[in-house]
């Protein structure tokens, strides 16, 4: 009887053992389509169905409201946008969250720490260049802005033109023909919002793919190895194979490169990157890929470092303790 109990007990020991290792084996993978006006897609492994149905919409929630927060063209009824702040330029505060504070502060920071690179009062000028891209991709033949066009915008762009109180959490731009651009930084900070969110919530093994910002923790579990291995895309190949691979444990990788947002004019590439010396699309480089434990630092460094020469840019990432990539 003592033995058949025994033989009993090893079982369902075994069995437990088992069923423990497909739970811990899972793989849950979910895409987003109505976040930053690109394509997401958050893979989780070691959870059950239950807690990543609960985990992936509260991230889809936090993603949202901040792609809300933080959108330059567009208003809610909710939330104030960033579009709110532009369209009161010259003509008083909006209020703010806790959060937008925080995060137009970290944009204000930017250009101390991208070494003056990035500057999200730039709004005026890289206005200009959206316009153009949208028209070239109407089909309009001539349409790179003259260069008194884009000096005339440049008088509007001075980082302090961006006012925030902290006590009211309000912000304003104090020049109306001022505005605000964060496209440099949103994705990233979310990046951040988003990975803190899920050591909240004790995910330890996951890949949060955030329209080609890519943030790592832990281990594709069941796959045998032991970090992510993420593709970097060549610029030569945007749609096709990858150039090569890189290892991501604990972190993230966020490329800024001249193939993701362009037009043509004349045999020319126009990017959307905006050297604030020249008031053109910088071509220093066709892709910087910047591998950072802070998303929000990949991102404000992917879009510095591709405004700068190498050794500048290297030099910029060290002080970070970040990693680059360069393809030229
Ligand atoms: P990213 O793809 O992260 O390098 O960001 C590029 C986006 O940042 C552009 O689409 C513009 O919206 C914005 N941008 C372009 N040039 C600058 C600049 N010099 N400083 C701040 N933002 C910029
Ligand atoms: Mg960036």
């Amino acid at each position: 009887m003592a033995k058949k109990v025994t033989a009993f007990l090893i079982l369902l020991s075994m069995l437990a053992a088992l069923l423990s290792g497909c739970r811990k084996n899972t793989r849950y993978s979910v895409d987003y389509y109505d976040v930053f006006d690109t394509f997401s897609t958050f893979t989780c492994y070691g959870l059950e169905e239950e807690a990543f149905d609960r985990i992936q919409k509260e991230l889809h929630q936090l993603l949202l409201s901040f792609h809300q927060e933080t959108d330059i063209y567009h208003t809610y009824e909710d939330v104030h946008s960033l579009k709110e702040l532009n369209d009161q330029a010259g003509n008083g505060a909006i209020s703010l969250s806790r959060r937008q504070y925080d995060f137009l502060l970290f944009c204000k920071n930017a250009y101390t720490l991208s070494e003056g690179r990035v500057n999200v009062m730039l709004g005026a000028v890289t206005r200009l260049w959206h316009e153009a891209r949208e028209r070239a991709g109407e089909g309009e033949k001539h349409v790179v802005p003259s260069k008194d066009v884009l000096e005339e915008a440049f008088a509007h762009t001075s980082p302090d033109l961006l006012e925030l109180d902290e006590d009211l959490l309000q912000a304003s731009i104090t020049d109306p023909l001022a505005s605000i651009d964060v496209g440099a930084l949103a994705k990233g900070y979310a990046g951040s919002l988003a990975m803190d969110y899920l050591a909240s919530q004790g995910v330890e093994n996951y890949l949060l793919n955030l329209g080609g910002n890519v943030c790592a923790h832990g281990k594709p579990l069941g796959t045998g190895r032991d970090a992510f291995l993420i593709g970097l895309q060549s610029p030569n190949e945007p749609d096709g194979s990858y150039s090569q691979t890189v290892t991501l444990e604990k972190g993230c990788a966020v490329t800024s490169g001249d193939y993701q947002r362009f037009f043509e004019e004349d045999g020319i590439r126009y990017n959307h990157i905006i050297d604030p010396d020249t008031l053109y699309p910088a071509a220093l480089h066709r892709s910087v890929t910047v591998l950072a434990e802070d998303p929000a630092i990949a991102d404000l460094l992917s879009t510095a470092l591709f405004l700068m020469d190498t050794q500048r840019g290297q030099a910029l990432a060290a002080s970070f303790d970040a990693e680059v990539i360069y393809q030229d």
